[in-house]
């Protein structure tokens, strides 16, 4: 090779023409999320764009020009919805602005957040700092980023089944139990739990899916009472799993109810917040979540009511020595020395399944310090006002009605007209959900609550307004009507 060419490496052959689409690229962008509410929410990919995903990976460069060109065509015209004011779909977050930003400058840092002596790690550490804070948790807790509340409610499960399964679960794997070790969630536990104690060799026989009262929250009795059943039958209570917010009415169990039974009974007390925990943030909303500051671990989603961009969950555990003793392996060639890149005790490689990991943390770090936690705990008291604002206009209509209690900024309804059966009303409102989608107006989601479809709206939106309540209520109304004529 002749000195005089270019050196091939995966950089740009001209930094300026890269400089100048990443220009384009960051307009493009802030433009899309300026505009964003006069497209529709949702729309399908045409049959003619999905045909290009069947397309094998190009063995030559197109270029970054030709490439983006594609994204702007194929990709960016057909996202989701959850950036949408009008989505409401699941459990969804907005993002924030400055961390699709951050995004950009992680990856473009792209810091590997294993261990070592680097910045990133002092961000994550800080992020998770704060996160004890606002749960009043000990500043000796410990905490790691992880993907969102699935990795997090599974690493709270794990350091639970090893500190509490009175043998050495790592060493002897549970061959080694001599009696069923039991987990305890409520029948409105979000499924992440059983994938967990599936995934963590307990099996989904061994958990125990405690009844709900009629406002959906854990009974606390029955709770009692399968404990004490279980421990009769010779079968070892390891960690009882309390929710705040459920996932289908936002209900929130008696945290302190919970706590007060984990300490006599010498169980783990797992809370899954991955949808109420960062609500502490809003004043009003505080008190309904007391007792969170009782539990052993807590699982959060940054990515839900934080509206950090996905991918970001938290999980914090109180006893930093039982989260470290769960999953901390230090071999040779990742040993923490004491000067240099490697130095430094906090690798968090020690406290949890990922060794390389993603430097998630900047996005929250970012989007904390750009906004504050208070406003961050104003759009979450605002979305909970929407949620009433919303119940309110569903009483006031003939033909809607509310199907459970309004937990948190959740609301679930459906259309009925009246005079027609079960089966019937179900169809007319699935069928009601189906063209609010396809039409692009609004995105709610569904749940069946007593054999009953009922359309429900999960309002973690910084972006909707009251009026957006307004014109769901009037579209849902028309649709109904319109559908049940025909
Ligand atoms: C969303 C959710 C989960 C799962 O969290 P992911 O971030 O989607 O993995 C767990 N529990 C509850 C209550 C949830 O709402």
């Amino acid at each position: 090779m002749s000195a005089h060419e270019p050196y091939e490496t995966l950089d740009p052959e001209n930094w300026d023409e890269m400089r100048a689409l990443a220009h384009r690229m960051v307009d493009d962008s802030i433009s899309y999320l300026q505009n964003v509410r006069e497209r529709p929410v949702w729309q399908e990919v045409p049959e003619e764009v999905t045909a290009r995903f069947g397309e094998p990976a190009p063995r030559d460069p197109k270029g970054a020009e030709g490439t983006y060109q594609e994204f702007l065509e194929t990709i960016m015209p057909y996202p989701m919805g959850n950036i949408h004011p009008r989505f409401w779909g699941w459990y969804m977050g907005n993002g924030t602005v400055i961390g699709a930003l951050a995004d950009m400058l992680a990856s473009t840092m792209n810091s590997n957040l294993g261990g070592g002596n680097h910045v990133a790690n002092m961000v994550e550490a800080q992020v998770i700092d704060w996160v004890k804070d606002m749960l009043d948790f000990p500043k000796d807790a410990s905490g790691l980023l992880v993907s969102g509340g699935s990795m997090a409610n599974f690493v709270g499960i794990a350091v639970a089944r090893n500190t509490k399964a009175g043998f050495n679960v790592r060493e002897l794997g549970m061959q080694a139990a001599t009696k069923p070790l039991i987990v305890y969630t409520s029948i409105e536990g979000h499924s992440c739990h059983q994938k967990s104690v599936e995934l963590l060799g307990l099996g989904n026989a061994n958990l125990r899916k405690i009844k709900a009262n009629a406002d959906y929250s854990m009974d606390i009795d029955t709770l009692k009472q399968a404990i004490a059943d279980d421990r009769k039958a010779g079968f070892l209570p390891i960690c009882v799993i309390g929710s705040s917010g459920t996932i289908n009415t936002g209900a929130i169990d008696d945290l302190n109810a919970i706590a007060d039974i984990c300490e006599k009974e010498d169980v783990w007390f797992h809370i899954d917040g991955a949808i109420g925990a960062v609500a502490v943030l809003a004043e009003d909303i505080k008190p309904k979540l007391k007792g969170i500051e009782r539990a052993d671990s807590v699982a959060l989603d940054l990515h839900k009511w934080m509206h950090i961009p996905f991918e970001a969950g938290c999980i914090v555990v109180k006893s930093e020595k039982a989260h470290r003793l769960t999953f901390s392996l230090t071999p040779e060639y990742l040993a923490h020395e004491t000067r240099g890149l490697a130095a430094g005790n906090l690798w968090f490689s020690d406290y949890g399944l990922q060794l390389s990991r993603q430097f998630r943390a900047l996005k929250v770090w970012m989007s904390i310090k750009e906004h504050g936690l208070d406003r961050f705990g104003r759009m979450i008291a605002r979305n909970v006002e929407q949620a009433h604002y919303f119940g309110m206009l569903v009483e006031k209509e003939s033909t809607l009605e509310l199907m459970a209690p309004i937990g948190l900024d959740i609301v679930c309804f459906r259309f009925n007209p009246g005079e027609l059966g079960m089966q019937e009303l179900n169809a007319l409102n699935k069928e009601i959900l189906m063209q609010l989608h396809e039409k692009g107006i609004a995105v709610p989601s569904y749940t069946t609550l007593n054999d009953q479809y009922c359309l429900r709206i999960a309002i973690s939106n910084h972006r909707s307004t009251f009026e957006d309540f307004d014109l769901l209520a009037r579209e849902v109304v028309k649709l109904g009507k319109e559908i049940s004529k025909k």
